[in-house]
């Protein structure tokens, strides 16, 4: 593993080229500030997303040993890779996905599972970061995405499935490139527009 420094920021990244995670670009779509106070001033979040994450990681073993053929019969999945780590120096983005799945008319599409009751919606950001890793996947695969799935598996397991379209790819793209040039820059961005969102935000008492 190398660090290092680039325009006031430290990167610490296994790549030759800096790149991003999902959850740091699901933050920065919850708030632009997240960007600032993680690579800037490198004051980590607390733990508790994590253990999140690491819980849906576990239900969604556990799940896979229980139940290997539910996603087959549901949405037509021919083939499935399990854990799958994805890096596209191009697009700027690695991270893992749950599942890559083959589907039978021949596309392929990322499966994520969340560790969160399912609302009768899907959250913006967890449809972004579906968008995230079917252009990696897209990208590295060399095959058609044209679709994403959700699976919450908070109270039992809920599928969903996420069509994308143009505009999807564009807003990712903008919002990496605002990311590295925060990153890059040091700017101090404009916060949520969510005010409700800053009541449990862990930056809350340093943010202004
Ligand atoms: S307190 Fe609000 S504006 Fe500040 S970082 Fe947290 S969510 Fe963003």
């Amino acid at each position: 593993m190398s660090d290092r420094f680039e325009s006031g920021c430290l990167f610490a990244d296994t790549e030759t080229t800096p790149m991003l995670t999902p959850s740091e670009i699901i933050e920065h779509i919850f708030c632009p500030r997240y960007t600032y106070f993680m690579h800037c001033l490198k004051i980590p979040q607390k733990e508790e997303q994590r253990y999140i994450v690491m819980k849906g990681r576990q239900l969604h073993n556990q799940r896979e040993k229980r139940n290997p053929e539910y996603l087959r019969k549901r949405i037509g999945c021919v083939k499935k890779e399990l854990n799958v780590y994805l890096a596209s120096p191009k697009i700027r983005v690695r991270g893992v996905v749950d599942e890559v799945l083959t589907l039978a008319d021949g596309s392929m599409a990322p499966l994520d599972y969340k560790y969160t009751q399912y609302r009768e919606w899907i959250f913006k950001t967890h449809r972004y970061q579906s968008v995230l890793y079917g252009m990696l996947i897209s990208e590295i695969y060399s095959k058609p995405v044209r679709r994403g799935y959700i699976c919450y598996v908070r109270t039992g397991a809920k599928l969903c499935e996420v069509i994308y379209k143009p505009q999807d790819y564009d807003y990712i793209s903008r919002i990496i490139e605002e990311i590295f040039r925060i990153i890059k820059t040091g700017e101090y961005p404009s916060g949520t527009r969510y005010s409700a969102q800053c009541v449990d935000c862990c930056y809350r008492n340093i943010c202004v």
